[in-house]
C-alpha cells in the first residue's frame, strides 16, 4: 500500500511522492516470478516497461479510458495521479495460458469463446488468492465498483487486442489494477507492460513477455525490445 508521503518500494517499481496529488512511478530492472520465489535483474527492463506502459496508457486515454498517466519523467519514470488503490488484480484472458490451464480442463493456446475476467485479492503473503464478487463485497468493495472495473477491463481488452493484432501480436491475457481519485472516479492505474501481460508473436507463438523469464525461454531483454519495436 502506498501511504502518505513515504517512498514505497515494491517488487518491480518504486513509488515516489511528488506532491499530494502526484507520484513518480520508477520502473526497476528487477524481475520476480512465482510470487517472488524466482528473482533476477535485467539491465534496461525498467526503461522498456516505462516506455511501453506510457505508450499504452496514451493509447487508452485517446480511446476515452481514464488512466492515472500524466507524463514521462525520464528514462524509467512516469508521473501518475496518486490514487486510493483497490486491493485487487483484475485479469482478462483471451487465450488459455498460465494459471487457467492448471485450474480447469483447458488446453494451452486455445482461444476462449469470449474473454474471461477474474478477480484476485492483492496480497503477496496469501499468494494473491482468486476471489469472486461475494468475497469482494465482504472486503468492502461495492458491487457497482466491481462492475465498473470489469467494464473498463473489457474495454481495455477490446482496444489493446485490436492494437496488438495489427502489429502481429496476440494479446493472450493481462492484469490490471484500479484506484479511486479524489472525485470518486475509478481510474486505471499501475502498469501495462510485458511484465503484466502475455504477448505471443502471431506467427511463431513465441512469448514476448515475462514468460521468457518464468520458463527460461531465452533472452528477456531481446523479447521486450522486439515488443517495443513493434509499437514504435
Ligand atoms: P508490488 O507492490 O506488487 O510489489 P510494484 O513494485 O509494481 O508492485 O509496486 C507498485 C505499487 O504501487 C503497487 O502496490 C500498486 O498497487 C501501487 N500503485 C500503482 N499505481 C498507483 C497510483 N496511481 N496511486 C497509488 N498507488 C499506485
Ligand atoms: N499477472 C500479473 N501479476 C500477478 C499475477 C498475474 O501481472 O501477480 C498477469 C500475468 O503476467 C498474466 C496474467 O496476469 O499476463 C494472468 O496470469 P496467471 O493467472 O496465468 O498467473 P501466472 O501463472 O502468470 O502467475
Amino acid at each position: 500500500m502506498v501511504k502518505a508521503m513515504e517512498v514505497y518500494e515494491g517488487k518491480a517499481k518504486k513509488m515516489i511522492p511528488l506532491d499530494e496529488k502526484k507520484l513518480i512511478m520508477e520502473f526497476k530492472d528487477d524481475a520476480t516470478a512465482f510470487n517472488g520465489e524466482k528473482k533476477a535483474q535485467f539491465k534496461g527492463k525498467g526503461w522498456l516497461n516505462a516506455q511501453i506502459s506510457a505508450k499504452l496508457f496514451k493509447l487508452l486515454e485517446e480511446e476515452g479510458v481514464k488512466t492515472h498517466f500524466i507524463g514521462v519523467a525520464g528514462e524509467n519514470r512516469l508521473i501518475v495521479e496518486r490514487l486510493e488503490m483497490y486491493p485487487l488484480e483484475v485479469v482478462v484472458r483471451n487465450v488459455v495460458a498460465g494459471s487457467l490451464k492448471k485450474r480447469l480442463p483447458f488446453k494451452e493456446g486455445t482461444e476462449l469463446p469470449e474473454p474471461i475476467v477474474e478477480l484476485y485479492y492483492k496480497d503477496d503473503a496469501m499468494g494473491d488468492p482468486m476471489i469472486n464478487h461475494h468475497h469482494s463485497r465482504a472486503l468492502g468493495i461495492r458491487e457497482d465498483e466491481l462492475r465498473e472495473m470489469e467494464r473498463i477491463a473489457l474495454r481495455v481488452n477490446e482496444i489493446l487486442r485490436e492494437y496488438f493484432e495489427k502489429r502481429g501480436i496476440i494479446l493472450v491475457d493481462f492484469k490490471l489494477e484500479f484506484g479511486k481519485n479524489e472525485r470518486g472516479e475509478i481510474v486505471l492505474a499501475d502498469e501495462i507492460s510485458p511484465d503484466t501481460c502475455r504477448f505471443w508473436d502471431a506467427e511463431t507463438r513465441e512469448s514476448l513477455d515475462k514468460d521468457v523469464f518464468r520458463f527460461d525461454r531465452g533472452d528477456l531483454i531481446s523479447a521486450y525490445e522486439e515488443l517495443y519495436r513493434r509499437l514504435s
